[in-house]
């Protein structure tokens, strides 16, 4: 198909407001994406880039899988939408809640269907305060996020999450949300070890709660490894001792599963690979490879428990929670996942493979440092290689716009580049990202005098 790629801009640039961007600054200067093969996208203007961002964290078999495309085309055929709302339900959305148990950990056993992301997390929020007006305990309220997480954009996942930016617009944000620290080693810890840094900030956590009060505490949210806030990795000292004051406390531990989700990590859960056990598991995005768009949360049986037997009608869901046409491009998304062994390739093969290549950009003039866990991937652009000092705000983005030039999408968050790229992505194609990234990294070195 042909495309006027000037007037679709004058159009975009006139009508539409983008997300998360400037719509003044971006005039009619939006790039037009018009089709995607595998791991690349393709541009009006017939570029083909390769998509290690998997388009929003989510596009993890890669694009224009016929299974995906067959699943939603015979689900719209037999029975496009209904509800299940009441006493009714459909059956893509019963096989999706099975097969999604079945994957989760043995603690897990019932799913509520969301939309997206923002509404699981919106949903986590009622739940969590419900189950403690269940148990007798409606002073329990405050649910405690982390600086720079994120957890959606509805106003539950703004306040949720930690981005300043988001809880200065629109506010005034949800009430009874408090933040601690995000166990980012590279940007804030680095005069210790980064085992102790990871117990030092998991320990915030411990501080908060005394602080506030136990009997005034609900929950924790945290995602496995932060994305949107940069990639960040914890150190393996973090997570066991959050679960710990979780425990202790007793509070419940919500793992936002939405990106680390689906063999991020190269396995089902990104909770798993840190060996923790959340009650309550929002996810969304791969779950269906973001072909259509469906989320949810995984509740734990501690929470279903009470919410079962005493909650009576739960006053809570979506026109869209477990559409079916979304329910069944999810479930055969799921099963090509098991049936081509992705998660075990991510592991054994395709993230070490990941790692080792990525880890020779360690040696560019603006990489402070390389990390990466799965398919998740950071650098850290530095002015002083030796002081390890960073840029003034704005090189990042410059370097992010490299990044397209050069035909690799990569995100720049302040200073970090980060990618996510699809879980089928072969050697051969790693080999050409880490090419793509050097050229873009030597571009901006280039423009910076550098
Ligand atoms: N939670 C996490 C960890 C995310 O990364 C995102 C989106 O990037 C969300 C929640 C929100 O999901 P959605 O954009 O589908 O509402």
């Amino acid at each position: 198909q042909q495309h006027d790629t000037h007037t679709l801009r004058q159009d975009d640039g006139r009508h539409h407001l983008h997300p998360f961007t400037d719509t003044k600054a971006l005039g009619s200067g939006s790039r037009i994406i018009t089709g995607a093969d595998g791991i690349y996208i393709h541009d009006s203007e017939g570029n083909r880039i390769l998509d290690a961002m998997s388009g929003l964290w989510c596009v993890n078999l890669g694009y224009g899988r016929r299974e995906l495309v067959e699943a939603a085309a015979t689900q719209m055929t037999e029975l496009p939408y209904y509800n299940n709302f009441f006493k009714t339900a459909h059956p893509p959305a019963i096989k999706l809640a099975k097969k999604l148990t079945e994957l989760a950990p043995e603690h897990i056993n019932h799913v509520f269907f969301t939309g997206s992301g923002s509404e699981s997390n919106d949903t986590v929020v009622r739940m969590v305060r419900r189950y403690w007006q269940l148990k007798g305990q409606p002073n329990k309220t405050v649910i405690i996020g982390r600086r720079n997480g994120y957890h959606g954009s509805t106003l539950a996942g703004a306040s949720l999450g930690g981005m300043a930016p988001m809880h200065e617009q629109g506010g005034p944000m949800l009430p009874d949300v408090e933040h601690i620290a995000q166990p980012y080693w590279f940007g804030e810890g680095r005069e210790m070890s980064p085992q102790e840094f990871g117990l030092l900030a998991a320990r915030s956590l411990e501080q908060k709660i005394k602080e506030l009060g136990v009997e005034r505490v609900a929950a924790f949210i945290a995602e496995p490894v932060q994305g949107a806030g940069g990639v960040i990795i914890p150190p393996d000292s973090y997570w066991p001792e959050i679960q710990r004051i979780c425990d202790q406390y007793g509070i419940l531990l919500i793992a936002d599963e939405v990106i680390c989700g689906f063999g991020r990590l190269g396995q089902w859960f990104g909770s798993q690979h840190f060996n923790i056990k959340p009650d309550l598991m929002p996810i969304a995005k791969g779950l269906s490879s973001g072909y259509l768009p469906i989320g949810g949360v995984l509740v734990g049986d501690r929470v279903a428990e009470v919410l079962i037997e005493q909650g009576g009608e739960f006053y809570h869901g979506f026109t869209y929670s477990g559409h079916p046409a979304c329910a069944a491009v999810a479930l055969r998304n799921l099963e090509l996942m098991e049936e081509e062994g992705i998660i075990a390739r991510v592991r054994e093969v395709t993230a070490p493979y990941f790692a080792k290549q990525w880890a020779t950009l360690a040696d560019h003039p603006l990489v402070g440092e390389v990390r990466s866990l799965g398919l998740l991937g950071a650098l850290e652009l530095v002015a002083d290689k030796a002081t390890l000092a960073r840029f003034e705000p704005g090189v990042g983005g410059q370097c992010r716009d490299n990044c397209f030039a050069s035909g690799i999408v990569m995100r720049s968050v302040g200073e970090t580049m980060v990618v996510s790229p699809p879980l089928v992505i072969t050697e051969a194609q790693i080999d050409e990202l880490v090419r793509l990234a050097r050229q873009s990294l030597d571009l901006t070195a280039r423009q910076l005098g550098l």
